[in-house]
């Protein structure tokens, strides 16, 4: 009999204590066996992640036969905004860990980015990372090198198909004051929208300007070769920073900070800065840790479109400071819902 089911059946002589710590137990457990590495079978992949993947690697290939200086300026500009923007500063600083609030528009506009990039809805991305604050390193963690390997961290993670309902507690657990937004709602519905879109008026607008060669040079390099740059990227924060670099902080997980990390992935490659300091918004603690997001989100704050920036790490702390705790309450927990916190240990 599994444990939901024995809640069920005993609720009415369990108390509410009680019937909590099993329902929190039953989605821990749901949790673990969704993001398990034994869910990566031939007979349980996701075929349409699996072939998007493969299909935009495959495009990236195609990138010498139709180079043109047109499209690489679309990848470069668009890497910056689909990664930097999108993912660093709409997914994760912002929307994950909260360390700014965004006026509506420039929220809106950062998950656009977001979307864009091609790694998934904002509550999917800010609720799997939000997981993996919580379990850094420990069972339950989606996609951790120290359990697993750096090819699992990697990439392979992101292949095993997972059931409604493991969704349904990710995001009841992980994004719960997100679910009932609109805007969330919108992008929930949409975001792949945004993406095929974005493909679509690319090979139009070169088509049109510059002939079907053009069309596709930009399809290639503003799509196809941008995406598995950033994808790259961004995936190297889940394998490289907790396998090399070197640690300012004794946290309890293996995040590390990996200065070719922080130049590819704009700044989050000070991972371990990012793990003992969470809701920070600067990811650099040191003055030669350049954080390329940082300087983002700063403009923002000075032109108003962003503001309660988190800038501030507490006193005796930093990662100057001798004294540093070796086990930080606010890494261990990430920045999760404090509903959690009970369940953090
Ligand atoms: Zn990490
Ligand atoms: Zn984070």
């Amino acid at each position: 009999m599994s444990v939901s089911t024995a809640s069920v059946i005993a609720d009415h002589v369990l108390t509410p204590v009680e019937s909590k710590r099993l329902q929190t137990q039953a989605d821990t457990d749901t949790l673990v066996a969704a993001f398990h590495r034994e869910q990566l079978r031939w007979s349980n992949v996701d075929w349409v992640v699996a072939l998007f993947l493969i299909g935009v690697h495959a495009g990236a290939l195609a990138a010498p036969f139709f180079f043109s200086w047109t499209g690489l300026a679309v990848c470069i500009v668009m890497h910056w905004v689909t990664c930097s923007i999108g993912i660093c500063l709409g997914y994760h600083r912002y929307l994950a860990h909260k360390s700014m609030k965004l006026t509506p528009p420039a929220e809106f506009v950062a998950m656009v980015c977001g979307c864009l990039s091609g790694e998934g809805s904002p509550m999917t991305w800010a609720a799997t990372h939000r997981l993996h604050h919580h379990k850094s390193d420990q069972e339950g963690d989606p996609h951790s090198p120290i359990r697993e390997d750096g090819w699992w961290s990697h990439i392979l993670w992101l292949f095993p198909k997972r059931s409604t309902e493991s969704g349904r507690v990710l995001y009841r657990r992980y994004v719960p004051e997100l679910v009932d937004r609109p805007m969330m709602q919108f992008f929930e519905k949409t975001f792949a929208l945004w993406l095929w879109g974005g493909g679509l008026t690319m090979l139009v607008a070169g088509w049109v300007f510059g002939g079907w060669r053009m069309g596709v040079s930009l399809v290639v390099w503003g799509m196809c070769v941008r995406m598995v740059a950033a994808y790259h990227s961004t995936w190297f924060v889940n394998s490289a920073t907790h396998l090399w670099g070197y640690r300012n902080y004794d946290t309890r997980d293996h995040s590390r900070n990996l200065w070719w990390v922080a130049i590819l992935a704009y700044g989050e490659g000070w991972h371990n800065n990012h793990h003992a300091h969470p809701a920070v918004a600067p990811a650099g603690h040191k003055w030669w840790e350049v954080d390329i997001t940082w300087w983002s989100i700063r403009l923002l704050r000075a032109v108003g479109l962003a503001y309660d920036v988190k800038d501030r790490i507490p006193k005796g702390r930093r990662a100057d400071d001798h004294d540093v705790p070796t086990e930080h309450a606010e890494a261990a927990q990430g920045e999760i819902p404090s509903a959690l916190t009970e369940v953090a240990a």
